[in-house]
């Protein structure tokens, strides 16, 4: 049987904003937001994105990973755990193809920031920036995020594989 030529994955997270210190989502830190409630840092966007990276790699699903129950895991920035992923995923012989992110949020507005977080992404899976697509949305008063207000992120992620010796 031969394998596909890439695999798909999909990825979902949503995240209430807490009461205290600063968002973090992307990778970005807002100044004048509270940071998302969870065991992390509460990035929904890189959880969504490591969501999707695992399932494309069949490798199970974050919680696996960094149980929210681990107090090693508390606080951490997600971006040391969708480093951590992505070394699994390389390991498995895989690599990022495309990514493509809805994020869902009244505030904070992602458009001013789009660019420099698909850079940083592109930055952190290896991969052109050209391969990284973020679309930003508002909830348009449906309150589908949450009554308190949050962050709701779909995300779709490619992955390819290795070529021994080049990647
Ligand atoms: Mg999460």
């Amino acid at each position: 049987m031969s394998s596909p030529p890439f695999r798909i994955g999909f990825g979902f997270d949503a995240h209430e904003f807490g009461d205290r210190g600063s968002l973090v989502l992307g990778g970005l830190r807002f100044k004048g937001l509270p940071a998302l409630a969870g065991h992390s840092d509460g990035d929904a966007l890189l959880h969504a994105l490591i969501d999707a990276l695992l399932g494309a790699a069949g490798l199970g699903d974050i919680g696996d990973f960094f149980p929210d129950t681990a107090k090693r895991y508390k606080g951490i920035s997600s971006l040391k755990l969708l480093k951590r992923v992505l070394d699994r995923v390389l390991r498995k012989g895989f690599k990022p193809g495309q990514v493509d992110v809805t994020v869902m949020a009244d505030r904070p507005r992602l458009t001013p920031v789009k660019k420099r977080m698909r850079a940083l992404l592109a930055r952190h899976l290896k991969i052109p920036v050209d391969l990284i697509s973020i679309k930003a949305k508002t909830s348009e008063g449906t309150r589908l995020v949450s009554l308190r207000g949050g962050v709701a992120v779909w995300a779709l992620a490619t992955l390819v594989p290795r070529r021994e010796g080049r990647s």
